[in-house]
């Protein structure tokens, strides 16, 4: 039966550590998020942050647009919250509304306080293997794997997704650990040959159970990334139950990777912060 590659628990205790961390700073330190519309998904991941961020002594400044909200209008309130030295990381929760320049707006960020590790200076240093705010997800999946001592030099390692806010960043996070990435997408030909060839298998399609016995082997580690809401349950994108009886360790949905994310976003605030001084 395979290791459970639990999430919650390393949540639990960088949550504990970063505690006492940001207590150690003259002043409570506030995590700006803005948000436009009302998007179900948008809103329980917002949840999930102030939660996390209560924990922790971080107080949140959420600001919630219409839709029809002008795109300056938010430019200018993260230039206030660039300038504004209690507030240490700024948040733009995507996705956001496609009448929207999404890239303006993102670049209006001061680099420093992007935690999400989203504007092209973090995503450059992402590209070129140096030290930045890496996305969080990536961070947290690259984390999970390192605590529970999972090699990454020179195994090789599969990313299902190609995105720009996940897949992607998650393939370039292990390439840095010298893993030997290879990226499957929608047109990839034989899915199933490529993710049995993995020794560590990341999966970040959306696609619930998309992954099953057949594209996995013994020994693997599997990280499911995917999280979908279908009749009140959240589903990832691998058959669990399944694919556990044949691979050697895998995170569980929810529990694995989602609270990861969230953890690995106030580590970034702590980075963003002791760049900052
Ligand atoms: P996306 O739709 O932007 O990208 C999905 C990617 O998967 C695409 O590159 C596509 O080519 C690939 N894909 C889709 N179906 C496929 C198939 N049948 N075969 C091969 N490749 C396929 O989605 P995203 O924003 O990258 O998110 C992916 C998943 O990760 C979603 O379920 C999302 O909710 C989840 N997510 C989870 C966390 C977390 O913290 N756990 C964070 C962000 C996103």
């Amino acid at each position: 039966m395979a290791k459970n590659l639990d999430g919650k628990k390393f949540n639990e205790e960088i949550a504990a550590r970063l505690k006492k961390q940001f207590e150690n700073l003259p002043e409570k330190l506030k995590l700006a998020i803005l948000q436009v519309g009302d998007l179900k998904e948008s809103n329980n991941y917002i949840k999930h942050k102030v939660v996390f961020a209560e924990k922790i002594g971080i107080l949140v400044e959420h600001k919630q647009y219409k839709e029809d909200v002008e795109e300056q209008e938010i430019i200018s309130a993260i230039e206030e919250y660039n300038s504004d030295i209690s507030i240490g990381g700024i948040v733009v929760q995507l996705p956001i509304p496609e009448g929207l320049n999404k890239y303006r707006i993102i670049e209006s960020i001061d680099p420093r306080k992007d935690v999400d590790g989203i504007t092209s200076t973090n995503i450059n240093l992402l590209f070129n293997g140096k030290l930045g705010l890496v996305p969080a997800t990536a961070k947290g999946v690259v984390s999970l794997l390192e605590k529970y001592g999972v090699n990454l030099v020179g195994v090789k390692a599969v990313v299902v997704g190609e995105s720009a806010l996940v897949g992607r960043p998650i393939a370039l996070a292990l390439l840095n650990k010298k893993a030997t990435v290879t990226v499957c997408h929608t047109h990839t030909k034989n899915l199933a040959g490529e993710t049995r060839l993995a020794d560590v298998l990341v999966v970040a399609a959306g696609y619930p159970g998309l992954i099953t016995a057949s594209h996995v082997s013994r020994g693997q580690v599997v990280i499911d990334v995917g999280i979908s809401v279908a009749g009140g349950q959240v589903l990832g994108d691998v058959d669990y139950e399944n694919v556990k009886k044949v691979v050697g360790a895998i995170t569980p949905v929810p529990g694995g990777v989602g609270p990861m994310t969230v953890a690995s976003l106030f580590q970034n605030l702590l980075e963003a912060k002791n760049s900052q001084t």
